[in-house]
């Protein structure tokens, strides 16, 4: 049985640690720093098997190299894109158990914010890094719109109990957002209620799952009435197709 905790990282970055308690082993996802992931395995008496990396910014990549000097563990990370200190390449549909801990995951690549990133799904999870977020989705740095309207499809095909572990807290806003661009939709202001809450007693907005962001993520919803006027209004001119739906969304969020 695997638990999921979040260690907090930088500013807005969680590094998930999946922990199995019953064999005091964990593997790290992102670790954008070293120390908080060394601090927390030695407290709590873990020793670390792997870690997983989803693509290559420095927040999800930057503590690879302490960690690795410590650990001598195979560091599982996206196949076309070049990150040091990755000892295995992955692309869609490889799949991954990993070593003492009773979970087994299938890679699935979903391109848009880079051009190699992958998630990781099994277990009833997906760890997405920086594609998709709790109510939003990643900024399009080296992918098309088409490209990551495509990869936030093949996600929301999950079922919708699997539980969504992304790489940032950045739900609050993203929510502010959509509720803009969808202001009657009710499952968007209980939500927002439900992270307030949470956020308030300090604890993280995550994980979620795949059944609320398909009701209260726009980037999921392109083709959905409401959001493809909002977004016709947004530019002013006839969008047909959903992937152009989600262009325009996502540049109005780059604007927001
Ligand atoms: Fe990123
Ligand atoms: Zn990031």
């Amino acid at each position: 049985m695997v638990d999921v905790v979040a260690i907090p990282a930088l500013s807005d970055n969680y590094i998930w640690l999946l922990v199995d308690r019953g064999q005091n082993a964990c593997a790290a996802v992102d670790p954008g720093q070293a120390e908080p992931v060394l601090e927390y395995i030695a407290a709590e008496g873990l020793h670390l098997t792997a870690l997983l990396i989803t693509h290559h910014h420095w927040d999800h990549t930057n503590g690879i190299p302490k960690i690795h000097e410590q650990h001598d563990i195979p560091i599982y990370g996206p196949m076309f894109e070049q990150i040091r200190g990755v000892t295995h390449g992955l692309e869609e549909n490889t799949e991954l158990s990993l070593d003492g801990l009773g979970v087994h995951f299938r890679v699935i690549n979903t391109p848009g914010h880079t051009d190699g990133q992958i998630a990781y799904y099994g277990g009833g999870m997906v760890f997405t890094g920086d594609t998709l977020f709790s109510g939003g989705c990643g900024r399009l740095f080296e992918g098309t719109p088409a490209q990551m309207h495509n990869s936030l499809h093949k996600l929301a095909n999950l079922p919708d109990d699997t539980l969504l572990y992304c790489g940032h807290e950045y739900t609050l806003k993203n929510l502010e957002f959509a509720k803009l661009v969808e202001p009657d939709n009710a499952a968007i202001d209980k939500r927002i209620v439900e992270v307030k809450a949470l956020r308030e007693q300090g604890l993280p907005s995550l994980p979620s799952t795949m059944g609320v962001e398909k009701q209260t993520n726009p980037f999921l919803r392109c083709h959905v009435p409401a959001i493809q006027q909002a977004a016709m209004d947004y530019a002013g001119e006839e969008l047909v197709e959903d992937a152009d739906v989600f262009a325009a969304i996502r540049q109005w969020k780059d604007n927001f």
